[in-house]
């Protein structure tokens, strides 16, 4: 207790005579001063009361007592609080990115993905995009559906029956390129397919960016049948 009295804090302090005793306390608030060795009951008490962050803690237990470096034990206690740790949120998840190399030869590396369903045309709702990450060069392909049969059977007859067999597939986490079908197909070819990160449909950017030029471009010439 002798340390507040040479320590240099916003703290007033000042003798104060309760009975027979003398008590130290901080006059410019007017909370008194807590034993160290209470400081830790008292904030089990007060915070245990409903387990609330560190601010509304340090208000609450501020309003009361006062003790040398109040806000940092308490801050440090917050955090340690084994039922807040157990029973709140303190971090999103976020997905750790993964390193893709850059394609080292022309229709090496592709993106593929799935657009629609749009205005139907001759029985076609959707489109099958195909990007090469190399050159760049775009495939869309109309298929009437969505099922992975349709996409496994447009990749083979437009894309590899004119440019081969690629190294790598990209896609995203469509129920069409997670299935046993696209995997396999992928497998019988020698393809490693791989499917963007969960939430971060920005590493499928390349064809996603395709299809926004492509919607606008057909939206802009569906007045007429097809
Ligand atoms: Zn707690």
């Amino acid at each position: 207790m002798a340390s507040y009295r040479t320590a240099t804090t916003g703290l007033l302090l000042q003798d104060i005579n309760i009975g027979s005793s003398k008590l130290l306390c901080d006059t410019s608030m007017g909370p008194p001063v807590l034993p160290t060795s209470w400081t830790r009951t008292v904030f089990d008490k007060i915070h245990g009361l409903s387990h609330s962050g560190v601010r509304p803690t340090q208000k609450a237990i501020a309003q009361r007592f006062v003790w040398n470096g109040m806000k940092r034990d308490i801050r440090k206690w917050c955090k340690e609080c084994p039922d807040c740790q157990a029973s709140k949120i303190h971090r999103h998840t976020r997905s750790p990115l993964t390193e893709r190399l850059p394609p080292y030869d022309r229709f090496c590396s592709l993106h593929v993905d799935l657009v629609g369903p749009l205005p139907e045309s001759q029985g076609m709702t959707y489109l099958f995009t195909i990007i090469d990450r190399f050159t760049r060069w775009p495939e869309a392909i109309p298929v009437p559906n969505y099922h992975a049969s349709t996409c496994a059977s447009a990749l083979l007859h437009h894309w590899v029956a004119r440019f081969g067999v690629p190294v790598d597939i990209i896609s995203d986490r469509g129920r069409q390129f997670t299935s046993v079908l696209w995997t396999q197909l992928n497998m019988l070819l020698g393809v490693a397919a791989n499917t963007t990160t969960a939430y971060h449909p920005q590493a499928n950017g390349m064809v996603e960016r395709l299809h926004r030029q492509l919607k606008a471009s057909l939206k802009a010439r569906t007045t007429g049948a097809n």
